[in-house]
């Protein structure tokens, strides 16, 4: 590890908690201090030092454009000028609605929050006031945000540093959640069978992303839509990682299950703080101030963050065609990486939706948390490392997503290759 990132982090953690604002960026389960960033642009990522990396996390999902696309710093410059908060009502919010509303069917009305987790919290209040029912289910690995009632063996940071829940977390609130396992008909035919008219809301990742990636058996997320239709209760398709990273709209769009209510953030707020729940008008309307169920927010809809995010949106809804390429580029950088282990005889498994992939360091088939969890992290943080120190920014975890944007260029995916070469000679 170089000095600088160990100053400023020794700095940081003088007077932030851990050192950084949101755990996983601690790097503690690849083992070292973060690297501190100065700035991004496009592909790349930039350290204090000046070095320059291919950046595989943007930001966690978010930029699909790649870091500081010009339209959009544009917009935003535009945007602050006019003031940057005025909670009252404004014309880019109800922009931003109709563009995600004609993106997705499921949704009829829409309410902005500043993050993912207010929007999966809100749409968990929600259905709770909408059904009368407190019960709700998540499945093992899938993340959605910190809030009290989804911080139940949940992915993402918690997997990384191995907490199945949190203290802090009241016993009857944790009481209100089953978790149950990814991918598996059995325990949610059975689950349903003991609790159905009990259950308020079940939440899902129709594409996990926060136990490293994770695809949906067909069947799985069908015969969801089916028994929660049967046994009134409310499906949440938390799209916050998926919400327009694979087509102008959701992964719902794709498979034709439209869910009761859907979660979005991440790339809706092309980088700036936002997310974003949406469903029918007769659930939605339940929200005060038309309905009795609360729900608010100082900066929800914030005119900078609308810009940002409408100016992201219309980017991408000019793209339509090219998210096809995008899916290509990521599917050529894996099957490459996939044979370079192979040839180098180390285990992999990558698992790749369109442009979101995680190398399991195991066999495989990796299906759901339980077999997520086989995988050899040792070997994973070495992997890291090495990339690393050969100019490929990875995110520091084996339970997370890689992520293509499209600035990703040919040029890019040859020198992650060449990097991932030069890292398995020493691995
Ligand atoms: C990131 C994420 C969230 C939380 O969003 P924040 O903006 O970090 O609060 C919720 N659900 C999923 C699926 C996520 O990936």
């Amino acid at each position: 590890m170089n000095k600088t990132t160990s100053i400023h982090f020794s700095k940081a953690s003088r007077v932030i908690s851990g050192g950084v604002n949101s755990p996983v960026r601690a790097w503690k389960s690849v083992g070292s201090s973060p690297l501190f960033v100065d700035r991004a642009r496009g592909s790349k990522i930039y350290d204090v030092d000046g070095r320059a990396y291919i950046d595989y996390v943007l930001s966690w999902g978010p930029m699909i454009l790649g870091h500081a696309h010009p339209k959009v710093i544009a917009a935003i410059r535009a945007a602050v000028k006019e003031g940057t908060s005025f909670g009252a009502p404004t014309r880019p919010e109800t922009s931003m609605a109709e563009v995600i509303a004609s993106a997705f069917p499921s949704i009829e009305r829409l309410r902005m929050t500043s993050s993912g987790t207010e929007a999966a919290m809100t749409a968990i209040r929600l259905a709770r006031g909408y059904t009368g029912r407190k019960l709700i289910a998540k499945f093992d690995g899938c993340y959605h945000g910190h809030s009290d009632s989804v911080l139940i063996k949940a992915g993402s940071g918690p997997t990384t540093l191995g907490i199945p829940g949190s203290p802090g977390v009241p016993e009857d609130i944790a009481r209100l959640t089953l978790s149950l396992p990814y991918n598996d008909l059995d325990a949610l035919e059975k689950t349903i069978r003991r609790y159905g008219s009990k259950l308020a809301a079940i939440i899902v990742e129709p594409v996990a992303g926060n136990m490293g990636v994770v695809s949906p058996q067909k069947e799985f997320l069908e015969k969801l839509r089916t028994l929660t239709a049967k046994n009134g209760i409310v499906l949440i398709f938390d799209e916050v990682i998926t919400g327009f990273r694979f087509a102008f709209g959701g992964y719902q769009n794709l498979i034709g299950i439209k869910p009761d209510l859907t979660c979005l953030g991440k790339i809706i707020g092309g980088g700036l703080p936002v997310g974003a729940v949406g469903g029918s008008k007769k659930i939605m309307e339940r929200l005060a101030p038309t309905g009795d169920v609360y729900q608010a927010g100082t900066l929800s809809g914030n005119p900078v963050a609308m810009i940002a995010g409408l100016t992201t949106l219309n980017l991408l809804q000019a793209k339509k065609q090219s998210f096809a390429s995008l899916d290509k580029k990521t599917g050529q950088l894996c099957r490459a990486m996939e044979e370079m282990f192979f040839k180098k005889g180390i285990p992999v498994c990558i698992n790749r939706v369109f442009s979101m992939f995680t190398v399991f360091f195991q066999e495989g088939p990796v299906v759901n948390l339980q077999t997520a969890l086989q995988s050899d992290t040792k070997m994973f943080a070495r992997f890291f490392h090495g990339m690393l120190k050969n100019g490929i920014w990875l995110a520091p975890s084996q339970y997370e997503a890689g992520f293509l944007s499209f600035a990703h260029t040919e040029n890019d995916l040859q020198k992650t290759l060449e990097a991932c070469t030069k890292t398995l000679r020493n691995l």
